[in-house]
């Protein structure tokens, strides 16, 4: 009989470790194995925990291709599915293939410095602000057209997946994750005779690059955040944005409907 391996991670507090415990317990109990670390054979990962717990699995394991299961402990779970309650149904369902998979895009970012050009990647979005509470400028091209030379916070660009979250606070749209665009948010755009940016949200098609060219300043380090994790750069000369091709792949079951889970979390 082959092997079928199930990775599980928890957030470590006492509720989504013992229910790590329980659910460990039942998964061996209906033939599944769960390694002790992650297993890329897996064929599946559960994530207990809220939504940040998901996306830093998600960036440690660096995107896998298997498909994830939220368990939801956390304060929102928007990603989440299940609730620790469900475990008994979750593998009921799971033995019958009784799920359907949300395929997610995601946005990836080029950032080319003195000495070399970084990668990063946001399931959610990736975001470009200054290192403390600087104004930053920001000369932006969308293809080939320059476009704006932003003055404001920063920006950020947000994939459908994560349009609920920080893009939804400045005042970007809700997008349904079945489209494939990318949506430029700007964080606090300032808007007078001297400096003069777009106040609403921008949104593209897959196959357009956003590409930006930071303007020296003094302090010359920026912040690029991808899903809430921090990275800072110097002496940056150019950001290239786009659409990824990485998708992550999320369980959902028979009442999933994207629509009923932003009116039952938002409203
Ligand atoms: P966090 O500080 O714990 O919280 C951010 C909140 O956003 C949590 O309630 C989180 O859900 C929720 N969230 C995350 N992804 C979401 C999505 N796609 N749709 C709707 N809500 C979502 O940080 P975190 O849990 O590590 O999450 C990182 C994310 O926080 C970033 O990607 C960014 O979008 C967001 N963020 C938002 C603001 C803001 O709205 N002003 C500021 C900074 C960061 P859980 O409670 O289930 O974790
Ligand atoms: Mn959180």
């Amino acid at each position: 009989m082959e092997t079928r391996l199930i990775n599980i991670f928890a957030k470590e507090d006492a509720y989504s470790m013992e229910t790590r415990s329980l659910l460990r317990r039942k998964l061996q109990q209906s033939g599944f194995v769960v390694p002790n670390d992650f297993s890329p054979q897996a064929e599946l990962i559960v994530s207990i925990g809220g939504d940040g717990s998901f996306l830093k699995t998600l960036h440690k394991y660096n995107f896998p291709s298997i498909p994830f299961l939220g368990i939801n402990t956390g304060h929102l779970g928007f990603f989440q599915e299940l609730h620790p309650n469900d475990l008994d149904a979750f593998i009921f369902w799971y033995k019958q293939k009784r799920y359907e998979i949300q395929d997610l895009k995601t946005v990836k970012a080029m950032i080319t410095d003195e000495n070399q050009t970084h990668e990063l990647m946001g399931l959610n979005e990736i975001l470009i602000r200054g290192e403390y509470s600087r104004l930053v400028h920001l000369n932006i091209s969308i293809g080939s057209s320059f476009i704006e030379r932003f003055s404001g916070d920063g920006i950020l660009v947000s994939t459908p997946a994560g349009s609920t979250a920080y893009n939804y606070s400045l005042g970007g749209s809700i997008v349904d994750p079945r489209l494939s665009i990318l949506q430029i948010t700007p964080i606090a755009p300032m808007n007078t005779t001297a400096y003069r940016s777009f106040t609403s949200s921008v949104v593209l098609p897959q196959d357009l690059f956003v590409r930006i060219h930071p303007e020296k300043q003094e302090a010359n380090e920026l912040m690029i955040v991808a899903d809430g994790i921090e990275h800072k750069y110097g002496n940056i000369s150019e950001i290239t944005l786009n659409f990824s091709d990485v998708i992550v792949k999320l369980m959902r079951f028979e009442n999933y409907d994207f629509w009923n889970k932003v009116k039952t979390k938002f409203l």
